[in-house]
């Protein structure tokens, strides 16, 4: 599972080598990855460049984001467009710089560049875009940040403002692929009114390095879930219950560790012939094992009942366990149909709903893995990315009906992830795969894990219904 590019690359000789000759061979950069729980200063002295068309209606939210967090804010603008940034930069020890308009200091390289366009009114106001990040772009650090804030473009108050809103995607995407060399990444997070407040932790998220393998995507920010608990920088998951299925190796084991790393206590779940690892895996990190074929007709039942005993209720289920079973259409077997579909799909339907009538507590996450072959379909896996689309219907569709309760439901569709999974794509494919992605690599079984963990705190009760894609920008051609 090693990846000799991203080895090579760390050879700054070769490196030079390959420049030199001009060879068309992608050096990708080796990501930078958070180690350990969540600290109460992730972004600890990163210097973050930020401005704004006019005054940007997000200021306040980011300069408290920013200065909690422990980074050092550089404006550029006016001087009183720093204003949003003295009380909190006091408060926190970080006050900001002002930089003025077409200025570009030497003495900066920024580990991040934010670009707040939440009044951007017409298209002509995009050139502040150009503007800041024609000098800046080429100082961000490697594995640096760019995110662009806006208001959704749906609900604008003209369409000339739902045509400027709407732009900034197509800017962060293109961002994400000119700087997606340097292992950095570029993002657009759309925040509607009224839910400045809950900006912050998946601000931080993005900024951080928790969030390394997500390029080129566009979040949302909503109000419409009802707030439980407040956010924690540290241990945010704290006396709560999560199921992870499918955890006894791949995804759902670095999933079900890194839960636990931050106080959840994790029910294992896996099929009863995997007793072995996933006892390990509970064993390792103090949780539970249960052992269970989610596709069986009493799942449902034998898991509600099991998290209500056992544990008193669930508030976090990450559905993870999957199969591929691939062959054209017209080479498969209908039980490797019915057996796709039923694990992929109809487990986490009954699943969940059974949970909902039962043990899940208000205030829950549930996360299901879904896949980019569910948004771009793939050759040979008809069963399969028809079981990861219909996931992503179900969890737009749950959502709104969960929001109540104080409930997210999302869906992250991982690209390539170096795991057993990928590991039996034939090596020149793989090989191929890897490279097709802003980042020219592949993800780990971490990149997802971190998702899920941001996904399954309290802080990201403003993301619902959404479909996080976490493939490095993979070129899906969708
Ligand atoms: P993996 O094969 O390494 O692990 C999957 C786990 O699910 C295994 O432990 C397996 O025993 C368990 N499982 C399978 N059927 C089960 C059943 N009926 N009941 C209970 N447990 C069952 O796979 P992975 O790569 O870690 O993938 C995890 C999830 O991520 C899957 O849903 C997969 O479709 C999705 N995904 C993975 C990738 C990738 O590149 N690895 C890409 C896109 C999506």
């Amino acid at each position: 599972m090693s990846d000799f590019l991203v080895d090579l690359g760390q050879n700054a000789t070769a490196r030079q080598i390959v420049r030199t000759l001009g060879l068309p061979i992608p050096m990708p950069q080796k990501l930078r990855r958070a180690k350990g729980p969540w600290e109460a200063r992730p972004l600890q002295d990163q210097d973050v460049l930020v401005s704004a068309s006019h005054g940007g209606e997000l200021q306040d939210a980011i300069a408290t984001a920013l200065a909690s967090a422990g980074a050092n804010p550089w404006i550029v603008g006016e001087p009183a467009e720093a204003a949003a940034y003295v009380g909190p930069g006091e408060a926190y020890g970080r006050p900001p710089t002002t930089l003025a308009r077409g200025e570009v200091s030497d003495d900066v390289s920024p580990h991040a560049i934010l670009f707040d366009a939440t009044d951007m009114r017409t298209p002509a106001e995009l050139r502040a875009l150009y503007d800041l990040f024609h000098g800046w772009l080429p100082r961000l650090r490697r594995c640096g940040r760019v995110l662009i804030l806006g208001r959704p473009p749906v609900g604008a108050r003209t369409p000339a403002a739902a045509a400027a809103a709407a732009a900034l995607s197509g800017f962060a995407r293109s961002v994400a692929k000119e700087v997606g060399a340097k292992g950095a990444t570029a993002q657009a997070i759309y925040v509607e009114r009224g839910a400045d407040d809950r900006l912050a932790p998946l601000l931080t998220f993005l900024l951080s390095e928790r969030s390394a393998f997500i390029s080129g995507q566009i979040f949302h920010v909503g109000r419409a879930v009802k707030v439980t608990d407040a956010p924690k920088p540290v241990l945010p998951l704290e006396g709560k219950v999560a199921l992870v299925t499918g955890a006894a190796r791949g995804i759902g084991k670095a999933t079900a560790r890194l839960l636990a790393a931050e106080g959840a206590h994790v029910v294992v779940l896996d099929r009863p012939e995997d007793d072995g690892p996933a006892s390990q895996t509970a064993r390792e990190i103090g949780g539970s094992v249960l052992l269970v074929d989610v596709s069986a007709e009493d799942a449902p039942e034998t898991i509600a009942s099991a998290l209500a005993e056992s544990h008193g209720g669930v508030d976090i289920v990450v559905h993870n366990a999957g199969v591929t079973r691939d062959k054209t259409l017209a080479k498969m077997s209908p039980q490797q149909w019915d057996l796709t579909v039923g694990v992929n799909l109809s487990a986490v339907v009954a699943m969940t709903e059974a949970l909902l009538d039962g043990p899940f507590r208000d205030g829950g996450r549930i996360v299901c893995l879904s896949s980019i072959a569910g948004i771009a379909g793939n050759f040979g896996q008809t069963n399969y990315a028809a079981s990861k689309a219909g996931i992503i219907g179900y969890v737009e569709a749950l959502a709104p009906s969960v929001a109540k309760r104080g409930i997210t439901v999302n869906a992250i569709a991982p690209g390539f992830i170096e795991t057993r999974l990928t590991d039996a794509i034939p090596p020149i494919n793989r090989e191929v795969i890897r490279r097709m992605s802003n980042l020219s690599q592949g993800g780990l079984p971490q990149d997802i894990a971190e998702v899920v963990t941001f996904l399954a705190s309290p802080g990201s009760v403003g993301v619902t219904g959404s479909v996080i894609r976490v493939c490095g920008g993979n070129y899906v051609g969708a």
